[in-house]
């Protein structure tokens, strides 16, 4: 392993090469762009190292069910390293990236490298990973170290739109089905586990309009809206308090939580009584609770607003939901891989929970042993200047060419 090891260092410029290359292609998402481009350049690096590889489209069918009507074809591209071995360790990566606002202090798409930091739009979420792992398979190759399981890896679009048209419809279709995968997540000496559960809700108050000089004649939206909000409120209070078992990262983290507000719109003009509020509700909820109870709880509290006011027009429109998911940290995969990883940082990682979701949910779901682990780049994900730092790059190169020439 020691060579492997030592060819990283070596190969250290190509690994920050292959990452600014990946990041100066805008993958933008939405409306996803340049999907042909990346997964052209991804695919010859993968040829390069003799793997096979494979294109699968999602098809325009699965596009709209899902309301995608813009951007490239999604494209999906599977690379293979066969052993004839009788497991199959999968490592995903999704190539998509959210796109950049005017404040960056730089071009995003045009990678800088700056005391150890690499600056892009991506560079943490999640080309890090891409180059990362093509890197470790490189290694590997030239010091002539085979793996114990067959490789699998997948390029997949879309994750930051909800990934079921790239990784989730591999999964649905049983295009891929490993023994063991590994996809983004928490980062040095932690590896995430899973993810807290999701619903979303638009609460829908409506009034009746009438001329703002004889507000009295109609139903102020606006008004009802703020006694709505209030006792909200209290539920919110109630909710955050629930703790979850399942360790996490921060103490914060452990709790369940109720983001209102997120998006708020209604009223037309000054002068009109406002006949319509909406807003909207992000609930995060621990694997402890149960998704029928978290729709309950919205369901129940609507009923009782409107028992407190008999003149209240409410409705709560459940917009997306999907349960927490929690893999099985006992398996060989957490094993080995924390292992990987005190080999190369002197330290063994802990098992967290994420509070949000990651594409890997849908193999979770499956059963199948899933683990996050990402390049750091301090969390500067999804926000302006984001970048990964060097040392992590190589690090996380390191522990995925040991986890992959280790798991049988
Ligand atoms: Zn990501």
């Amino acid at each position: 392993m020691d060579q492997v090891l030592q060819f990283i260092d070596k190969n250290k410029n190509k690994l920050i090469k292959l990452t600014m290359q990946l990041i100066s292609i805008p993958t933008d998402n939405p409306p996803g762009k340049n999907y042909d481009k990346i997964t052209d350049f991804i695919e010859k690096y993968c040829k390069r190292l003799a793997l096979d590889t494979k294109r699968i489209i999602t098809p325009k069918s699965e596009l709209k069910k899902y309301k995608i009507n813009a951007g490239s074809e999604r494209i999906n591209l599977i690379a293979r390293w066969d052993v004839d071995a009788q497991r199959t360790l999968h490592i995903n990566s999704h190539y998509d990236v959210v796109p950049a606002t005017s404040s960056w202090k730089t071009d995003p798409f045009k990678p800088v490298l700056k005391r150890g930091k690499l600056y892009g739009r991506g560079a943490e979420d999640m080309k890090a990973n891409i180059a990362a792992v093509l890197i470790a398979i490189e290694a590997l190759g030239a010091c002539g170290i085979k793996p114990k399981c067959n490789i699998e890896l997948s390029f997949t679009p879309d994750e930051e739109t909800g990934g079921r048209t790239g990784f989730g419809y591999l999964v649905r279709k049983n295009i891929i089905k490993p023994d063991y995968a590994i996809s983004e997540g928490y980062c040095n000496d932690y590896i995430s586990c899973g993810n807290k559960g999701i619903a979303w809700f638009n609460i829908e108050i409506k009034g009746r309009s009438c001329h703002g000089s004889e507000p009295y004649k109609g139903i102020n939206a606006f008004e009802k809206m703020i006694f709505v909000a209030n006792e909200f409120l209290l539920l919110k209070k109630s909710i955050e308090k629930r703790k979850t078992c399942f360790s996490t990262k921060s103490q914060k983290n452990r709790f369940s939580t109720m983001m209102m507000g997120g998006e708020v719109w209604g009223g037309q003009k000054t002068n009109i009584v406002p006949d319509r509020m909406c807003f909207t509700i992000d609930r995060r909820f621990l694997p402890e609770e149960n998704i029928e109870d978290v729709k309950k709880e919205i369901s129940n509290l609507i009923r009782k607003l409107k028992k407190k006011d008999k003149y209240l027009d409410i409705e709560a429109h459940l917009m997306s939901e999907e349960d927490s998911v929690v893999s099985d940290e006992k398996s060989i995969l957490f094993k080995e891989f924390k292992k990987s990883a005190k080999n190369i940082l002197g330290k063994k990682p802990k098992c967290a929970l994420l509070s949000g979701a990651t594409d890997i949910r849908f193999l979770i779901r499956k059963g199948i042993p899933c683990l996050g682990y990402s390049a750091d780049g301090a969390g500067s994900a999804h926000s302006d200047n984001e970048f990964v730092y060097i040392k992590s790059l190589i690090n996380t190169t390191k522990i995925f060419a040991d986890i992959i020439s280790n798991l049988k």
